[in-house]
Parts: C-alpha cells; sequence; structure tokens
C-alpha cells in the first residue's frame, strides 16, 4: 500500500467542510476589512527566502524543501509573506496604488520534525497590508486577527504582543544580547549555543528548562527602543485599548525572522501544547525596499488552519448541509428518477440518489446517515398517478405531490 509522506494530512471530506467553512468566514471578515485575495505560486527561486526571511534564520537552514533544476534552486515556499512581496513589487502594484491590502489561503512547506500541531505540508490564512507606517494599522491587522478567532468560535486565546524597533533598535538589541549571553553561553542548549552565532534573538524562543533559567535572569527592559519607536508602540497599545481588545505585553517576544521590525504579536491557545502558537505576524517596514521595491512599511500575520482546527468549538461544527435524498422503485421510476435529479439539481436543490440498488429500507436508512432532511419516493404507483411522495424525515409525515408542483413546494 502506498503511503502519505511523512508530516503530511489527507483532508477527507467530512473534515474538508471545516475547511470551507473557515475559508468562508474569513474570506467575510477580510473583505469587510476591505483586504483582497491574492494567489500566488507554491514554488518561487530559492533566493527570495534566503534574502527576506534571513540566512541565518532555521527555516533557510534547516526547513525547506528545495528543487534544483539544472543551475536554478527553487523551493517550496514555507510562508506567504516574502511571495506577497515578491509579486508586489513584480506586478508594479505599487504604481497604481501604493496602499494596498492582501489576504490569503493555502499550503505552505516547512521540512520540520512532524509531531502534534507541527506538520511539513500545513496551511495558512494570512493577510499583509503594504505601503504604510501607521501603528494605527498595526492596530486594524491584531484587530482582524481577533475578530478572525471571534468568528472562529476559537475562545481562551491570548494575544502577545512585543516591539523590535526600526533596524537599529533591533541591532541594539542584539548587541546588548551578546553582551548579556556571552558569560552564560555554557549554561544553553546546544542549539541555543548555535543561534548565539547565528541568530541570536531566537534564544529567546526557546522552551529548554535551562535556556529559559538563563533567559529570565537577563533583565533586559526596552531601553534597546528609540523614542520615535517607543512612541510607535505607545500608539499600538492605546488603539487596541481604545478597541477594547486583550492583550498582553510579552518583552522577550522576537519572531526569529530577518524581516520583523517594530511590532510582532503571536497568538497561542493553551490547549495546543508545546506548539501553541495558532498565528504570528509582526511590521517589516524594509523588506519591500530591501527585495528591490519602494519605501513601503507593511505588517500581515498567518493563522496555521491545522492548529485552528484543533481548537475550534463545539458550536462551531459545521452543520451537514441540508439533501434531499431519491428513493427510486423499478427501473421505469429509475428513468423518470434521473430527469427529476437533474431538474431539482438545475433548480437549486441539493440531492442524492441511491445508486447502490438498496431495499426501500436501506434506502431509508442511507438518506438518515446523509442527514437528508427529506426524502422522494417514486414507485410504480406514483408513476401511474403522476406524482411523488415527499416524507419529511424529522416529523416522519408523508404526502403525495403533483410531479409539476414539485420543485415549487421543495422552494417554499
Ligand atoms: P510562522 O510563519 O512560523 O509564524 O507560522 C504562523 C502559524 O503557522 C503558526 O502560528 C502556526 O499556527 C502555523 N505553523 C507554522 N509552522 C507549522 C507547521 N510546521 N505545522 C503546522 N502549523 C504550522
Amino acid at each position: 500500500m502506498q503511503k502519505k509522506v511523512s508530516g503530511t494530512r489527507d483532508i477527507l471530506p467530512e473534515e474538508a467542510l471545516f475547511w470551507q467553512e473557515l475559508e468562508k468566514i474569513s474570506r467575510d471578515i477580510f473583505t469587510r476589512y476591505n483586504y483582497k485575495e491574492i494567489r500566488t505560486p507554491l514554488i518561487e527561486g530559492a533566493s527570495l527566502f534566503n534574502r527576506s526571511l534571513g540566512e541565518s534564520t532555521e527555516i533557510v537552514q534547516k526547513q525547506m524543501f528545495l528543487i534544483k533544476n539544472k543551475e536554478e534552486l527553487y523551493a517550496l515556499r514555507p510562508e506567504g509573506t516574502a511571495s506577497i512581496v515578491r509579486a508586489y513589487i513584480e506586478n508594479n502594484l505599487d504604481k497604481t496604488a501604493r496602499f494596498r491590502k492582501f489576504y490569503y489561503f493555502g499550503p505552505m512547506f516547512r521540512l520540520e520534525r512532524p509531531q502534534k500541531g507541527r506538520l511539513r505540508q500545513f496551511h495558512h490564512i494570512g493577510c499583509e497590508a503594504i505601503g504604510s507606517l501607521d501603528p494605527d494599522l498595526d492596530v486594524e491587522v491584531i484587530a482582524l486577527a481577533d475578530s478572525l478567532l471571534k468568528a472562529f468560535s476559537v475562545k481562551d486565546y491570548k494575544i502577545k504582543i512585543n516591539s523590535l524597533g526600526s533596524l537599529k533598535d533591533k541591532k541594539e538589541l542584539i548587541a546588548l544580547l551578546n553582551k548579556k549571553l556571552k558569560s552564560k553561553l555554557s549554561a544553553l542548549c546546544a542549539d541555543c549555543k548555535t543561534r548565539f552565532k547565528k541568530n541570536i534573538l531566537r534564544i529567546l524562543d526557546c522552551k529548554n528548562d535551562n535556556c529559559l533559567k538563563v533567559i529570565s535572569g537577563l533583565e533586559i527592559d526596552d531601553s534597546y527602543l528609540c523614542l520615535q519607536s517607543r512612541e510607535h508602540f505607545s500608539r499600538v497599545k492605546a488603539g487596541l485599548d481604545a478597541l477594547s481588545i486583550n492583550y498582553e505585553v510579552t518583552p522577550y517576544l522576537v519572531r526569529g525572522l530577518d524581516y520583523y521590525t517594530h511590532t510582532v504579536f503571536e497568538i497561542v491557545h493553551k490547549d495546543l501544547g508545546a506548539q501553541d502558537a495558532l498565528g504570528a505576524g509582526g511590521r517589516y517596514d524594509n523588506l519591500v525596499k530591501e527585495l528591490g521595491g519602494p519605501e513601503a512599511g507593511a505588517i500581515g500575520f498567518a493563522f496555521g488552519v491545522e492548529r485552528l482546527l484543533l481548537v475550534r468549538s463545539p458550536e462551531s461544527v459545521a452543520k451537514s448541509k441540508n439533501i434531499l435524498y431519491l428513493i427510486t422503485l423499478g427501473q421505469e421510476a429509475k428513468t423518470e428518477g434521473l430527469k427529476l435529479l437533474e431538474e431539482l439539481r438545475k433548480n437549486e436543490v441539493a440531492c442524492e440518489a441511491d445508486y447502490e440498488s438498496k431495499s426501500l429500507k436501506g434506502a431509508l436508512r442511507a438518506a438518515n446517515d446523509l442527514n437528508a432532511g427529506k426524502v422522494l419516493i417514486i414507485g410504480e404507483n406514483e408513476l401511474k398517478k403522476g406524482v411523488v411522495t415527499l416524507k419529511d424525515m424529522v416529523s416522519g409525515a408523508q404526502k403525495e405531490i403533483a410531479r409539476q408542483a414539485l420543485i415549487k413546494e421543495l422552494k417554499c
């Protein structure tokens, strides 16, 4: 038997209903905030991610699915932001309207060690707002993430926020960490020893007990932030307060990617265990320019769909569609049924028929399993009289209806 690749999942029809629902809700909310859908390729030149996420990040170092073709090196996209910024620049979108808002759905690929909530192919629902430095945009984006979670009926999540400041402030923070951690290197885990040289900010994300102890003793405050950065962050917090959005300022929240500056945020859920992030995002004010575009401040986030589905509450369970089930008895009725099915579907009535030659009892059971609200029965008697029998599966009541009057009856 052939098996799926480790860290990938089949989304079977029953679960696909939840995905459809999540997408439908998201489209609705994104549209209310005036975000427009963008679809970029799953495959990009690998250098796009090396340049944007950063050569020393874990994604670029260890997690990219790379494909070599002659001299070209491609990568399956590990995230959406870099591709969207590339598309914004390459399609000259800034020339018609510099300020743009995008949303997206789709699979992302990371060569990680699979575990609960951590896959090699997973899906993001995300958005990017490009072309503004306004702190109110940070507030809007976080409010949008909050609205999505509420619309998905997710409860008990926590929004953590922090500011990395400008690129210069971030360098200051890195220097500060360097100074404070140098003498404590021996207490850090092997990964963090490597991070110390390659991506020191990432040490602040480490979950190792010893590292956590070292980190908690660092006593780093927000003194690395310049006045402007501090002002930006204050306005973000004031905006969130004005909207009564609950958040927690989390000093050591850094996000590991090179492109983040100023506001960063992460939304966590206690039921997720070790991989507790439902979604995350932040500002990336220098990325558009770095990738060859204009100066354009930007901010975005992405939720992991698989993790959203792990924490959805029972009342968010999709109701199965109210389908009508057609039972025919005998060949002549079956032919008549075929015509009827087409007519019903053309009239926007969702319906299914028995294709397994079941007995009447068996077919009624199948209708029940399908959660059909109504059943139509056509037998010899009905054919003779030019009627169909309509059975309400909830009340059990049934009545004969003239064939011509059926659509009207079903629609009212
Ligand atoms: P990131 O781009 O790493 O900030 O990811 C944003 C969100 O995507 C995370 O908060 C997770 O919900 C989800 N995510 C990231 N990596 C994975 C993965 N390997 N498997 C499943 N979900 C993931």
